[in-house]
C-alpha cells in the first residue's frame, strides 16, 4: 500500500519534530504490516530502528471508539501515530537513569502526536481528553527538548 504515504508523512513531520527538539536518528524504517504484531497501532523497537504500523486501512477499522484519539478523523489519526512512533525512535538514544523510561517515553511520544494533529483535530482531542494540554501548548517543546536530552523525567517534573 502505501509506501509513498508513510515517506510523505515522514518528510514532512520529521523537521516538525526536530523544530520541537526531538531529533529523529537517520535510518529508522517504518514498515506497514498486517496483521500488526499487537493490539496497538504502531510499535517501535527498541534497538533496531523498526517502526511498524498498521496499514491506514486496517488502523480505522481497529481504532477503539472509547479511546483517546476516538474524535480524530482516521487520516491524520493514522499520520499522528507515525509521530508518535518517530518520537519513541528519537528517545531511543535519551538518557535515562532507570532500566528504562517507559512513562516518559510515551509522555513524550503523546506530546509530539497531539502536536502534530491538525489544529481542528487537536481541538476536538482537547476537548474530550483529561490528556495535560501543558504539552500541546508552545511551551511544551522546551519540556521535551529537556526530555530528549535525558535531563526531565515525567513522574519528577511534571506531576
Ligand atoms: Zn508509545
Amino acid at each position: 500500500m502505501s509506501r509513498g504515504r508513510i515517506c510523505r508523512i515522514a518528510a514532512r513531520e520529521i523537521p516538525k519534530l526536530a523544530a520541537c527538539n526531538v531529533a529523529v536518528p537517520e535510518g529508522v524504517t517504518l514498515r506497514s504490516v498486517d496483521p500488526p504484531p499487537k493490539p496497538c497501532l504502531g510499535i517501535f523497537h527498541c534497538g533496531e530502528a523498526l517502526i511498524r504500523l498498521l496499514s491506514p486501512g486496517l488502523m480505522a477499522k481497529r481504532r477503539d471508539p472509547d479511546r483517546a484519539f476516538a474524535s480524530v478523523p482516521d487520516e491524520p489519526c493514522f499520520d499522528s501515530v507515525v509521530v508518535h512512533e518517530l518520537t519513541h525512535a528519537a528517545y531511543d538514544s535519551a538518557e535515562c537513569p532507570f532500566v528504562d523510561c517507559p512513562a516518559t517515553a510515551e509522555y513524550a511520544a503523546y506530546a509530539t502526536q497531539v502536536r502534530s494533529l491538525p489544529a481542528e483535530a487537536r481541538e476536538a482531542f482537547e476537548a474530550t481528553s483529561a490528556f495535560d494540554h501543558c504539552v500541546s501548548r508552545d511551551y511544551g517543546c522546551q519540556l521535551i527538548g529537556r526530555i530528549m536530552g535525558g535531563a526531565a523525567f515525567i513522574d519528577r517534573e511534571c506531576f
